[in-house]
């Protein structure tokens, strides 16, 4: 649902400002009813017509960014049966989800029916940088950070370096912040097996500038205009 001034500019019949306007004026019916109040809402399936003439508003995207809980596997559906992420988010919408998070990680994922959105942000050439918060057992050396740093050999390949702060030390457990712009498989839980830690907790808090801010565990919100822009 939106403001009808809003769909009827995104419908580019005119600017909000000019849109609002017609509305004062008389000029716009909803579903065949006068309508000259700005607060009214509209969706994508009301008949919305300016001066007579009905208006169309192409249909677009949607864009989620979900804060994934553990327990979800990332993916449309499990031959296994377990809950996926798709039970978290409106089911109006044919959407997937760009690329994965394990069913033991947490956090920020991004579900959209934008294919070509979605391969972009897949691709190797386009990687987007994301930042996990990982916590592990052990004390984590200097000479760890400085692997994980410099690009670690995995049996597929040797990592592209990534950044790596301490966040905290405590109770013989760190957690450390790594920045990636690569996704390979599993791949912040064997960097970290690499240097002989093994993962605790994992979570994705950063996908290039988009965060987890606002958006409980299990919940989602949309993306908005600018940050898709952004991602394309
Ligand atoms: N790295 C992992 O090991 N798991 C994830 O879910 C994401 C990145």
């Amino acid at each position: 649902m939106e403001r009808l001034q809003k769909f009827m500019a995104s419908a580019g019949v005119a600017s909000r400002r000019k849109s609002e306007e017609l509305i004062l004026e008389g000029k716009v019916k909803v579903n065949g009813q006068l309508v000259t109040e700005l607060g009214f809402k509209v969706s994508q399936s009301d008949l919305v017509e300016v001066e007579g003439k009905e208006i169309y508003k192409p249909k677009g995207h949607v864009y989620y960014l979900l804060n994934k809980p553990t327990g979800y596997v990332t993916t449309v559906s499990d031959p296994q049966g377990r809950k996926t992420v798709m039970e978290l988010v409106p089911k109006d919408h044919r959407v997937f989800p760009v690329g994965r998070l394990d069913i033991m990680t947490e956090g920020l994922l991004i579900l959209t029916d934008d294919g070509e959105l979605a391969y972009k942000l897949t691709h190797p050439k386009h990687m987007v940088e994301k930042e996990y918060h990982v916590k592990v057992n052990g004390i984590v050396a200097q000479e760890h950070i400085t692997n994980l740093r410099e690009g670690i050999m995995l049996d597929d390949g040797k990592t592209s370096p990534a950044k790596v702060e301490i966040l905290n030390i405590q109770g013989g457990e760190a957690t450390l912040s790594l920045i990636i712009h690569e996704g390979k498989n599993r791949q912040v839980r064997r960097m970290m097996e690499a240097v002989g830690r093994k993962v605790i907790t994992l979570r994705r808090v950063k996908y290039g500038n988009l965060t987890l801010e606002g958006v409980q565990l299990g919940k989602y919100r949309n993306l908005t205009e600018e940050e898709v822009q952004w991602l394309i």
